[in-house]
């Protein structure tokens, strides 16, 4: 199957999603905040924030795997996106590694679908255009060279959101 199919955006909460694994906007501690990363630990329940307090917190542009308790996906992949600060403070390799990072733990732990929220563009503030270039290309790049994962979703919270990804994905063909 080409990238481009397997590749796709759709708008709706991460929490609901059936994927292999689902990818949390975190943030160093791993301990929980806001967003879409309070919204996980809400829905998995609280056997997640217990693994979570065993990993000893995760870089900006890392990840680290858990499982997903009472979310319906497998897997959760918890990213830490960068704070925005006007963009020459390294903020778009470091959201590109988010991306790369997660799909590399996807694919190490045989999953074959992973849904992505649009990381860092809700209280870090990074603009969503941008950002999601960078996860449309990233990912891009990573599937030309890998087989797993075998489909990403980007779930727009909104359809501002979504139909950003999808002027990306129209980009790519
Ligand atoms: P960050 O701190 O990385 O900016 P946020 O959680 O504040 O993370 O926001 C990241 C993105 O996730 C925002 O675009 C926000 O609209 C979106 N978001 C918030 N809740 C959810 C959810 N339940 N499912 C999917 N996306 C969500």
């Amino acid at each position: 199957m080409s990238v481009t199919n397997r590749l796709k955006a759709v708008t709706g909460g991460i929490t609901q999603v059936e994927a292999d694994a689902v990818v949390n906007a975190a943030n160093r501690s791993l301990l929980g905040g806001g967003g879409v990363d309070g919204a996980i630990h809400r829905a998995a329940g609280p056997e997640l924030l217990e693994e979570c307090r065993r990993l000893g917190g995760c870089e900006t542009g890392d990840a680290k795997i858990t499982k997903a308790y009472r979310l319906p996906a497998r897997q959760v992949i918890h990213t830490v996106g960068p704070v925005w600060h006007g963009g020459d403070k390294g903020e778009a390799d470091l959201l590109a590694s988010c991306y790369r990072r997660a799909l590399e733990l996807a694919r190490d732990h045989g999953c074959k679908s992973v849904a992505f929220p649009a990381i860092s563009t809700g209280v870090y503030g990074y603009p969503k255009e941008e950002a999601a270039r960078i996860a449309v290309r990233t990912a891009a790049a990573f599937l030309e060279g890998n087989a797993l994962p075998e489909k990403v979703v980007f779930m727009g919270f909104d359809e501002e959101t979504t139909m950003a990804y999808e002027r990306e994905l129209e980009a790519l063909q």
